[in-house]
């Protein structure tokens, strides 16, 4: 009973080792990505919104269209229709 016991003492010491490793490896990454231990767990920042100058959607700015002037447009469509009033 004792030896298992020991044996069980023995396997979660190892849990804890390993999950330690894991940890500073993780902490370690960050650190030679420039990035501080606070922000290493892999978490998407917010993106920013923007709204479309045509129809005024909001939507994120990675899925906008911007013209030259650096407005966001919803799509093409609305870049075009924008374009075609300003040119008027
Ligand atoms: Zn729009």
């Amino acid at each position: 009973m004792g030896k298992i016991l020991l044996l069980l003492v023995l396997a979660l010491v190892v849990v804890a080792w390993f999950r330690a490793r894991a940890r500073r490896e993780e902490i370690d990454e960050a650190a030679s990505r420039g990035q501080s231990p606070a922000a290493a767990p892999r978490q998407v920042a917010p993106e920013q919104m923007v709204s479309c100058a045509q129809c005024g959607l909001n939507l994120p700015a990675s899925e906008a269209v911007f013209d030259a002037g650096g407005v966001a447009y919803c799509g093409a469509p609305h870049l075009e229709a924008a374009r075609a009033r300003q040119a008027r």
